[in-house]
């Protein structure tokens, strides 16, 4: 039997079929209709922010938030992230500068980014890796100080508590994604949340192609309209997102307890004062002490059926697109992170039994080498 690396959660078909059986007598499918309204009241409350307007992709409400905030210039950014974060700065007209990570936690090194300000910048856009939250309390500060705007790529981090505050309440917007593999999913789709209002019903405009009222247009928007059945696929995970996220907590620690002591592998820890949502069950490993490298253990693991991701490999700043213009070399910690990390299957279906067939082809792997 194959482990893929993720597997999508989903309703039980029945309770779907109630939620969109309305749809047929209403005919109304799109355009911000009943179940767009219904997924945006749940989820402002789910996730304990003021303002939220979703949208079809995570990709692109974070283009529309960058639009939103009219931003021109460089964005402190991150290479170690999925190629959305850095294609979305630049599809806006804005130049990423790329800032490196912080060895144990893979978010950017907040320490690092106050030197790479320049007069040219106006945003600092980082990343909760694997849902591990940044250090919101500093990078505020520099922002702050600088008078810079903070956007925070949140894809990774639904459901995420900091100190008893959702994770889509620091910074001046946070882009939430709900594809498929995510967390909590609407099949595709995603949303912004800000602390300020005019920004979310500026994006509510953006992503119906700038139209600001009947026979009005007052901005080059896009479309992004989330639509009725992934707002009712999202009603319907959304009722459920407790247990699937205590499931994957129990498979999170099913992990830790099998590979804590391996000799050569890094395991994942949780942050301090922070209510994790396991999306990802990250491993790095030393290939000196481990005998193999990641490769070579992603292929061993593939020849027992079982798909882990190099995620994220490669950095953005590595992309055949941007290669002329960055370097992997210009963020050294995200150049070893991404050559030695291995993103394990993880999902709330996923069995203790599976976790051992992992865990036990991971350890056979080790042994094989040290014959
Ligand atoms: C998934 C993801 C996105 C993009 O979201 P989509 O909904 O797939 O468009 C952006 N950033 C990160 C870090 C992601 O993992």
């Amino acid at each position: 039997m194959k482990i893929n690396v993720t597997r999508s959660s989903i309703p039980p078909l029945a309770e779907y079929i109630d939620d969109i059986r309305e749809l047929w007598d209403t005919r109304w499918l799109t355009n911000m209709g009943i179940k767009h309204k219904t997924l945006e009241t749940m989820l402002k409350e789910h996730l304990g922010v003021n303002s939220l307007s979703l949208t079809s992709s995570g990709h692109l409400a974070l283009e529309i938030c960058l639009q939103a905030f009219e931003l021109k210039g460089e964005v402190i950014t991150t290479p170690f992230t999925f190629a959305s974060t850095t294609h979305a700065i630049v599809r806006m007209g804005l130049t990423p500068i790329f800032c490196d990570i912080d060895h144990e936690t893979y978010v950017i090194d907040a320490n690092k980014i106050e030197s790479m300000i320049t007069e040219h910048t106006c945003a600092i856009l980082p990343v909760h890796v694997y849902g591990n939250m940044c250090d919101v309390e500093k990078i505020a500060d520099i922002a702050e100080r600088y008078n810079l705007k903070v956007i925070y790529d949140a894809a990774h981090a639904f459901g995420v508590k900091y100190k008893g505050k959702g994770v889509g309440t620091f910074g001046d917007a946070s882009m939430f994604s709900f594809h498929a593999t995510k967390v909590f999913n609407t099949i595709e789709g995603g949303a912004v949340c800000s602390s300020d209002p005019e920004i979310i019903t500026r994006i509510a405009m953006l992503k119906n192609f700038g139209i600001t009222k009947q026979d009005t247009v007052g901005y080059i928007g896009t479309n992004a309209k989330m639509n009725e059945f992934c707002a009712a696929m999202g009603i319907c995970n959304l009722r459920h997102i407790n247990e699937e996220i205590a499931k994957r907590k129990f498979i999170f620690h099913a992990y830790s307890t099998r590979l804590s002591d391996v000799i050569g592998l890094s395991i994942p820890s949780i942050q301090p004062h922070t209510v994790p949502n396991y999306a990802y069950y990250p491993i790095i490993i030393n290939e000196r002490e481990f005998g193999i490298d990641r490769d070579e253990l992603a292929a061993a693991l593939a020849e027992k059926n079982i798909f882990v991701r190099k995620y994220f490999y490669p950095l953005t700043n590595s992309f055949g697109c941007y290669k002329d213009l960055y370097s992997a070399e210009d963020t050294p910690v995200a150049h070893n992170i991404s050559q030695r990390v291995l993103a394990l299957p993880i999902y709330a279906d996923l069995t203790e039994g599976d976790v051992d067939r992992v865990c036990d082809a991971i350890i056979a792997a080790r042994k094989q080498r040290f014959l």
